[in-house]
């Protein structure tokens, strides 16, 4: 197959040509290749690496009438994006052992359509179950800080954090926290609106959370990654932490980009998100971290629940997370260039987490690739989003950029507004030697 004529968004920089794709590898780009009866016209368009997202909850097995591999998978199709990387939770049971990831990984082998890799968890007493989840080519290890909001996921105090850290570098794979500290998120004797949340989860909390999560890494020998940092000043702690010594990477979500505190309030419970929505000030110091080459990673943490779990009138009970699987590359060309674009959402995530042969537009690749129209914007409403669903703080947002195909491994998943197979994802693992070779 031949994609024509595109804007491509290779490792070097912008180049228009044309992309050979063989056995579902990128085999040759030039600037004019032979013709071919197979060809994709993507002239006027920009070609871009398939966005891998690090950071969704799929819930399944167990909890697919909140999202599920197939809705999800296919709203991140729909996005840019080829490749996910579930979290442990809140799927049920839960990714802390080896009889737990089978279950996740027939099920989302089954659905998906597009490729994933699976994250296990770090609990309390689960520390014996970890070299079995990493023989299984988990991508890393999650571990809460704060309440997870799931009582079969509980919080990591710090000796499980520390042990875990450890067994984990023996095992040469990454940890990822939720960074909170736990006892300076509780929730107020009285009040229980939005603004008494908001207060109730500061920024501080994230920043004591980071700082005593890298030295607990530092000292494990361990690899670091900061999900969902939602502030200015988290990404000056981890970078702080970085230059101490400690192997630190950062990743922040679309929706500390986009939104602010009062969004919060306007919008209500769909939201809610933990940590929460920030300040202007903390939005815009993120944005320069982003725009800078300061943040590694921009991910979703999509963690759509239905309807009836969004609308309980005390704050703290509604269920926290945003469902925006689709919507990440959006928020990014709102101030982000492309080639910014490809380094944050798929040649860093690619790199920090060691997947061979994806994040990148170059030869020996896997064919992962979005096709997007600049030119063109769109609005987003219920009936255009994939996820279950339609929830989503994005709702009557006006982007530009529309994602017109979407091809995983050299075949084409999203195609004209339209999800165009079933299944046919592939479980990637963690591969340290092809990456290092
Ligand atoms: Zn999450």
């Amino acid at each position: 197959m031949i994609v024509r004529g595109g804007n491509l968004v290779t490792p070097t920089g912008i180049v228009r040509g044309d992309l050979a794709i063989d056995d579902g590898k990128i085999s040759a780009i030039a600037p004019e290749l032979p013709g071919h009866p197979d060809e994709i016209d993507a002239r006027g368009l920009t070609v871009l690496p398939g966005l891998i997202d690090v950071h969704v909850h799929l819930n399944e097995p167990g909890r697919t009438e909140w999202e599920g591999a197939a809705t999800g998978s296919s709203a991140l199709a729909a996005g840019g994006g080829t490749t996910f990387f579930d979290m442990p939770l809140n799927s049920s049971p839960c990714t802390v052992g080896a009889a737990e990831f089978d279950l996740k990984r027939a099920a989302l082998g089954k659905s998906s359509v597009t490729d994933f890799a699976l994250w296990g968890g770090i609990v309390p007493g689960n520390r014996e179950s970890l070299a079995e989840l990493a023989d299984r080519g988990v991508i890393g290890f999650k571990a809460f800080m704060a309440d997870s909001g799931l009582p079969e996921f509980p919080r990591s105090d710090d000796q499980t954090l520390y042990e875990g850290m450890c067994e984990a570098a023996r095992l040469g794979l990454p940890v990822a926290v939720h960074a909170e500290n736990n006892d300076l998120v509780r929730p107020p004797a009285t009040g229980a609106g939005v603004h008494d949340y908001l207060k109730s989860r500061p920024v501080l909390a994230e920043v004591e959370a980071i700082e005593r999560a890298a030295l607990l890494a530092r000292e494990a020998g361990a690899r670091l990654h900061i999900v969902h940092i939602s502030s200015g000043r988290g990404v000056r702690a981890a970078l702080e932490a970085r230059a101490r010594g400690t192997d630190i990477s950062i990743e922040t979500c679309a929706h500390y980009l986009y939104f602010t505190e009062d969004d919060m309030v306007r919008i209500g419970p769909v939201a809610k998100c933990a940590p929460p929505l920030r300040s202007a000030a903390e939005r815009d110091e993120l944005w320069d971290s982003v725009l800078g080459g300061v943040v590694d990673i921009v991910g979703s943490d999509h963690s759509p629940a239905p309807l009836a779990m969004k609308q309980d009138p005390n704050f703290f009970r509604v269920w926290g997370g945003i469902a925006g699987v689709q919507s990440t590359l959006a928020v990014l060309l709102e101030q982000a260039g492309v080639e910014r674009i490809a380094e944050l959402t798929a040649a860093n995530p690619a790199r920090r987490f060691e997947i061979a042969n994806k994040g990148r537009l170059a030869v020996g690749f896997d064919a992962d690739f979005t096709l997007i129209d600049l030119a063109a914007s769109y609005t987003v409403t219920p009936e255009s989003l994939f996820q279950r669903h339609g929830l989503s703080p994005y709702l009557g947002s006006t982007f530009r950029g529309v994602v017109r195909r979407t091809v995983v491994r050299g075949e084409t998943v999203f195609a004209d507004g339209r999800i165009v197979r079933e299944g046919g994802g592939r479980m990637i693992e963690h591969a340290p030697a092809r990456i290092h070779a």
